[in-house]
């Protein structure tokens, strides 16, 4: 079959478990083949029936990405867009109710008349025509797909399939496979053990892919002569054998993988006309050693209700730490639960700098509000996030003159909706992809601490929300000294609020956490780093 186009591509299975990184190595190999020069794009695979990660639950799946064109993604991304320092599409993140919606949609307008529609050819088939949509869309290099969950799992066989006929149809020398797993260690024996990599290899050869790297997953350094065992029980060249221990930083995989060549071996594998020159790291290098080597620390407190897993406030976290390296300290992340009867001061007090992130429904709403009170009563520099921005909102009016001031989300009979559904939300009935989403342009006001962090005053932020700052509220407020320093463009909606009279407390309705790079952190998380700080020299 004719090649499609000029498109290299590198594809990425799991085997052994799940949650190993495999996002982080796709995202890192990326990384090394973009520092060559090349353009790289990533495409996450996720098998499941949703259509979008919109309606999963954060607590099992961590954060929803959004990109700029209004897609709720997988949180892996994120890492791509950190690690490949691009805008990736939404159609990026390709999923199994994406496909069978697609395929049945077509079936309905009669675009296989007389065809019996089945998964091989029509859903295979429209896979790869979902993939190849990504590489036309900008003209890629390389793209790296990244299958999500683990060899063997039932949703997963016709990606399987449809990325093993890829590689026929793109040909042997244009598509490799990698395939990342884990090597557990065995306490009782005392050794590691290379037994569930090789049945992993097996079963994914068993539908016809042979990998071409094997990234040995552990906690802690395997030698050379484990690796070659695998090597050889997994038919793959010795060289393409690596382990990537746990890291201290998820930034120094690239570095990882590049110091074991990865790099060249893929640049030969599929006839990258590049030159793998481990000195093109070098920028990635010092983001990566200004990460680890800050020397003063600050400790952040993020108030939120989804705790129990960091995951789901990643982009959060990620950003914090990308802010705290560019101006040269180290930032210790708490998580602090904000679904409690009261807010626990001493624990408060702790923070450098608090940080109330994004959330849906009333639980724990309240917690946000007590540590939003304490932030603006002790001067504690505070960075308010969507419905972290509404807390900031709610938790003014209350002191000024609003006691029962509450987002109309959470009730039918607020008295006093500070924050409250815009019209055209209140006739939407579907949940899934329907909220205020992806970019929108926003004008900054200029002699606003807002102002001073972006300097300049046209901006772009991605939303994700369904509620809205109340209008009706806005004069009074602002007569009450809250600063609004950041508006749509026809200044319609209120996207910035600042607290007056205080160091720093800011809060934003879109969500800035998606579009920070380790190497280029966003203005808002490098001011509040800044003010933090300047806050825990007190
Ligand atoms: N629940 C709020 C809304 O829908 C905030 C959403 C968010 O924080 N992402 O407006």
């Amino acid at each position: 079959m004719e090649r499609i186009n000029l498109t290299k591509y590198i594809i990425i299975t799991g085997g052994v478990v799940s949650s190993i990184g495999k996002g982080i190595t796709s995202a890192s190999m990326g990384r090394i083949l973009r520092s060559y020069g090349l353009k790289v794009s990533a495409i996450k695979i996720d098998p499941y029936l949703n259509w979008d990660s919109g309606t999963l639950n954060p607590y099992q799946h961590g954060e929803v990405f959004v990109t700029h064109d209004g897609m709720e993604t997988d949180l892996d991304l994120g890492h791509y867009e950190r690690f490949l320092d691009v805008e990736l599409d939404g159609i990026a993140n390709i999923t199994t109710g994406k496909v069978y919606e697609s395929v049945i949609a077509k079936e309905r307008e009669g675009g296989y008349l007389g065809e019996c529609v089945q998964v091989i050819p029509h859903i295979t088939n429209r896979i790869k025509e979902m993939i190849r949509a990504n590489s036309e869309s900008a003209d890629y290099d390389v793209v790296l797909v990244e299958l999500g969950g683990t060899v063997g799992d039932i949703e997963s066989q016709p990606f399987l399939e449809a990325l093993r006929q890829l590689r026929n149809e793109e040909g042997r020398d244009n598509v490799m496979f990698v395939h990342v797993t884990f090597i557990p260690y065995l306490n009782a024996a005392g050794e590691f053990k290379t037994k569930p990599t090789q049945h992993s290899t097996k079963e994914l050869r068993s539908v016809g892919i042979n990998p071409d790297v094997i990234v040995c997953r552990s906690q802690e350094h395997i030698d050379d002569a484990l690796l070659a065992k695998v090597a050889h029980f997994c038919d793959v060249d010795v060289n393409a054998v690596v382990n990537t221990p746990d890291a201290g930083t998820i930034y120094e995989v690239p570095l990882v993988l590049e110091d074991k060549n990865i790099g060249e071996f893929i640049v030969k594998r599929i006839g990258l006309d590049v030159e793998a020159d481990s000195s093109k790291l070098d920028e990635w290098r010092g983001v990566v050693d200004s990460i680890k080597n800050a020397e003063s620390e600050v400790t952040i407190g993020i108030v939120g209700k989804y705790v129990e897993l960091e995951d789901s406030y990643i982009s959060i976290r990620e950003s914090l730490l990308h802010a705290a390296a560019s101006i040269g300290v180290k930032a210790k992340i708490k998580y602090l639960s904000s679904d409690v009867e009261k807010l626990d001061e001493d624990a408060l007090k702790e923070f450098d700098g608090i940080l109330i992130p994004g959330g849906f429904g009333e639980r724990g709403f309240e917690g946000k509000l007590d540590a939003v009170d304490y932030a603006i009563e002790n001067d504690v520099p505070l960075f308010g996030i969507c419905l972290g921005m509404q807390s900031i909102v709610t938790q003014f009016a209350r002191r000024n003159g609003y006691p029962e001031a509450n987002s109309s989300e959470f009730g039918d009979d607020i008295v006093d909706p500070v924050i409250d559904m815009m019209e055209e939300q209140k006739k939407i009935k579907n949940m899934g992809g329907t909220m205020r989403l992806g970019s929108y342009d926003c004008k900054i006001i200029e002699g606003t601490k807002t102002f001073e962090a972006y300097g300049e005053i046209d901006i772009e932020e991605r939303h994700r929300h369904r509620y809205e700052f109340n209008n009706d509220y806005r004069d009074d407020l602002q007569e009450k000294g809250l600063i609004i320093s950041g508006t749509s463009p026809d200044d319609f909606l209120v996207e910035i609020v600042e607290v007056p009279n205080h160091p720093w407390a800011i809060g934003c309705q879109f969500h800035p956490e998606f579009k920070s790079r380790p190497n280029r952190p966003h203005p808002l998380f490098k001011a509040f780093l800044e003010a933090i700080y300047e806050y825990s020299k007190n």
